[in-house]
């Protein structure tokens, strides 16, 4: 077989059998359990040595989709509670499949300006989505993590520009650690774009004024009044229980200090699109810069961020500006996006998130996010009426963080038994859901962002739960 020049037929017969596979796949998702039992011996069938000549299109495919569609983990079905995971919506779906027929280098005008194109326009509908001024600039990323990044590397240019440095060409050599504060609700992504920035990872003071990690405003205020130009991260949507940092308080002190306010509202911006839930991001519009994901709430497959600055001339500064003579000057109509963010060459990933809008509109992701809302409060009734689960944080989104609690069992042992019963949820695999320490307790935290998911689910996760919680209380 060898050369893909001699395969050229099979292109569209290729992608026929995956459009065909789509179908019974798509029809088994909602019933398949999380994972195959069998995915590891499947798993196996990927391995053996590089191809010399190699089998061929036709082959190839037809054996990546006998082990995919079961060796892979069904996350984006509706049982999938681990993590904040989201699942992808018909049109973003079908749209993630064009991007790939059409494949385009979409880091500058000149090699695509449709998506460019598409990248400006859907920044405009997100902006407008979640109540930010449409004066912001913005680029997508390919996650939180790099969207946190994006808004952290504008950030630092901001304070070494305080410091009369331009950070973009003499780096952080002679300055001093830049302070960063935040709520013991950051997350580890916000970290990670510190310690890539070579700001450090733990430059991160956390200021709390409770065990769950919520944030001491006056302890900030305090801070912010000696400690210079500062960096503040504020968190939209805490992992663990799903709660906010205060952010119109946090934007009062940035105003009145002088500071940079970043915030990481990977899921949590998406509460701006109901009314029901748009007091826990007011403030964001006074953020000097905001990461989301599309991949969680927006319902677009992987691998889908994006990131909004203020003053739109910090992404460039931050991140153009290499000199290179065979790379476009910077311009506002025809925009280079890879001059705007951490990458060079890049997806449209532009495209599944304008089918998606397209499709569904402000309308149909409001009606998701409320949706989601609701099945929380349904899980959290299933809860309340249960003798053997304990609700421990209020429930304000998608997330619900309780414990399986047998009367009779001590601290330590309720710790033990829901790690077990955790351990045991991943190996049964009719539904998923992690455990986290929550206040020092071991707790389940489920969060329910995929757009497939039922009441059915929902009830099917509580009384799982509490079958191998019941088992495993017996078997100590
Ligand atoms: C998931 C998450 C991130 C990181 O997002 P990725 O898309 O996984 O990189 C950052 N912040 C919060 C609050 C998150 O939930």
């Amino acid at each position: 077989m060898g050369d893909p020049l001699n395969a050229r037929e099979d292109a569209a017969e290729a992608l026929g059998m995956v459009a065909r596979a789509a179908g019974p796949y798509l029809d088994a998702l909602p019933h398949l359990p999380v994972r195959d039992a069998t995915h590891a011996h499947l798993l196996k069938d990927l391995d053996g040595p590089l191809p010399e000549a190699g089998d061929g299109t036709i082959a190839a495919i037809a054996d990546l989709l006998r082990i995919g569609t079961r060796a892979a983990t069904h996350s984006s079905g509706p049982r999938f509670f681990h993590y904040v995971v989201g699942g992808a919506t018909p049109a973003a779906q079908a749209a993630d499949w064009v991007t790939s027929l059409l494949d385009q280098a979409s880091g500058l005008w000149l090699t695509s300006p449709f998506a460019a194109q598409a990248e400006t326009v859907v920044l405009r509908w997100l902006k407008e989505m979640f109540g930010l001024p449409a004066s912001h600039g913005g680029v997508l990323t390919p996650s939180a993590t790099f969207a946190n990044l994006t808004g952290l590397a504008c950030a630092r240019f901001w304070w070494a520009g305080q410091h009369g440095v331009d950070v973009t060409v003499d780096g952080l050599v002679g300055l001093p650690r830049m302070p960063v504060f935040s709520s013991g609700y950051v997350h580890p992504s916000s970290r990670k774009a510190l310690q890539l920035l070579g700001l450090g990872r733990d430059s991160v003071r956390t200021l709390t004024r409770d065990d769950a990690g919520r944030l001491d405003v006056d302890a900030l205020d305090r801070e912010l009044a000696s400690s210079g130009p500062a960096v503040l991260i504020g968190n939209a949507g805490e992992v663990n229980g799903g709660d906010y940092d205060p952010l119109d308080e946090l934007a009062d002190l940035a105003e009145r200090h002088g500071a940079w306010l970043h915030v990481d509202g990977a899921f949590g911006l998406f509460a701006a699109l109901s009314p029901r839930t748009a007091d826990l991001v007011r403030g964001v519009d006074r953020a000097d810069s905001v990461a989301a994901d599309g991949h969680k709430w927006l319902n677009v497959p992987y691998e889908s961020g994006v990131a909004f600055v203020k003053d739109r001339s910090f992404l460039g500064r931050a991140f153009g500006g290499w000199n290179a003579p065979y790379l476009p000057e910077p311009d506002e109509e025809f925009v280079n996006y890879n001059n705007l963010g951490p990458e060079s060459s890049r997806r449209a990933r532009a495209i599944p998130i304008w089918a998606t809008l397209r499709a569904y509109g402000r309308e149909g992701h409001r009606a998701m996010v409320e949706r989601h809302q609701d099945l929380a409060l349904r899980l959290g009734r299933r809860i309340a009426e249960a003798p053997d689960l304990e609700l421990l944080a209020p429930i304000n989104l998608f997330i619900v963080c309780f414990r399986y609690r047998p009367p009779g069992l001590s601290e330590e042992a309720l710790d033990d038994l829901n790690r077990r019963i955790g351990e045991e949820l991943i190996e049964d695999g009719r539904v998923y859901a992690g455990t986290t320490v929550y206040r020092g307790m071991v707790a389940f935290r489920p969060a329910i962002v995929n757009w497939r998911t039922t009441d059915e689910d929902i009830d099917l996760l509580a009384s799982v739960i509490r079958e191998l919680g019941a088992r495993l209380d017996r078997t100590p």
